[in-house]
């Protein structure tokens, strides 16, 4: 039997060496250059079979097992964010405005582990590990890119894992959710066009704002209103512009937002009763609405029975009472919902967070750092949910 967590701590060093490097040298999506070079070398340095440039700064690379057997893909996400670091951690960004705020750092250097990790088994596997180092995962499509470039064929993928460091819990949680993960996303812009005037004749203009704030107080009724009560689906509507001074009636009001839901009917529904919402209102005041709909993400839904597998792997690699029981679910979205539409698999969380030392701040916080010991767990678990997939 191999012990995971052990192979895993051995490799520690390792892991957080690159990780404190990734986070050192964060790069936005699709420019992830320097960092997909490192990847590049790493993987070349085990004598795999590498692949750069793939959708874009994506690099592939696979692993032959000792016989032929099925194509498991392991993916990672290399991109940062567009925040200011606020750490003051001795590895902090030295690219001032950008920042591995969601902990891709990790998930890279957490892979590269595993890659390490499991080419010294690779007599004991039998199948394919394809490694898929991801470019902008951060809402820009990297998953869509590197799915057109070919990623899913040539072999053709039969199974995908991925996972996600987790600040929203404590370091030692695990948590496989078998079924709906994730939130499948929608961005809204609304434009409301009325006619502008000055503030002290009202009745000569149209106006824009009371028509957007009814809508805002409309919207919050879609929830509550059409989706069952143990359904699941946010609207949010988070930016609102408009006006310049006080004595004059804008002729246009912005607004963005988004939709967060999992079930396919529910999204539907939400999405009609959006539209209709959004419309009627505007219109009922004299104003013309437009929206602008873009599916960012579909929900991120595991399969049942992979997902069975990782949460019976991780239940008998760290205590019980580290594997949340429940089915964890969060309305975060992430990209890796695009393989799980085209093939079988799991996304899990590794709980990163530690209040005593100061690392609790939520994804995309100028102060987000994790517990790095929530690394090798993330490693272990990849690494033996990859082994019991492929095992000959
Ligand atoms: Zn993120
Ligand atoms: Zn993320």
């Amino acid at each position: 039997m191999i012990d995971f967590l052990s192979e895993a701590q051995a490799l520690f060093e390792y892991t957080q060496s690159m990780r404190r490097d990734f986070h050192a040298h964060p790069e936005l999506g699709f420019q992830e250059v320097r960092t997909s070079g490192i990847v590049a070398r790493e993987l070349n340095s085990l004598g795999l079979e590498v692949r750069t440039g793939a959708g874009g700064t994506g690099v592939v690379a696979l692993l032959e097992g000792s016989k032929p057997g099925p194509v498991l893909l392991i993916r990672a996400d290399m991109d940062a964010l567009p925040i200011l670091e606020e750490t003051g951690a001795p590895y902090a960004s030295q690219n001032p405005g950008v920042m591995h705020a969601c902990g891709h750092d990790g998930h890279t250097a957490i892979l590269l582990t595993v890659a390490k990790m499991l080419y010294s088994h690779r007599a004991e596997l039998g199948g394919t590990i394809k490694f898929m180092f991801q470019p902008a995962e951060e809402g820009m499509g990297g998953a869509e890119k590197m799915i057109s470039d070919g990623i899913l064929e040539n072999p053709k993928v039969d199974v995908a894992l991925g996972l996600h460091v987790w600040n929203e819990k404590p370091v030692g949680w695990i948590g496989v959710s078998n079924g709906p993960a994730m939130a499948g996303a929608e961005i809204f812009r609304i434009k409301v066009v009325g006619r502008g005037g000055h503030g002290a004749v009202p009745h000569l203009a149209v106006d824009p704002i009371l028509a957007s704030a009814q809508i805002v107080t409309a919207l919050q009724g879609i929830v509550s209103r059409n989706v069952a009560p143990l359904e699941t689906a946010v609207v949010s509507v988070c930016t609102i512009h408009a006006g310049e001074t006080f004595n004059v009636i804008p002729p246009v009001v912005d607004m963005t937002g988004t939709i967060r839901t999992f079930d396919p009917s529910v999204r539907v529904r939400v999405l009609d009763r959006f539209n209709k919402t959004v419309h009627s209102i505007a219109e009922g005041i004299g104003c013309q609405a437009e929206i602008d709909l873009q599916k960012l993400t579909p929900a991120t839904i595991n399969h049942l029975g992979t997902a069975a597998r990782v949460q019976g792997i991780a239940n008998r690699l760290f205590p019980k009472s580290d594997v949340d029981p429940a089915n964890y679910i969060t309305m975060g979205s992430e990209d890796f919902a695009f393989i799980l539409e085209k093939v079988p698999g799991c996304f899990f969380f590794i709980g990163s967070a530690n209040p005593e030392k100061g690392l609790d701040a939520g994804h995309h916080h100028p102060k987000f750092d994790i517990d790095e010991t929530a690394l090798p767990r993330g490693v272990a678990l990849m690494a033996a949910a990859a082994m019991d997939i492929l095992k000959i």
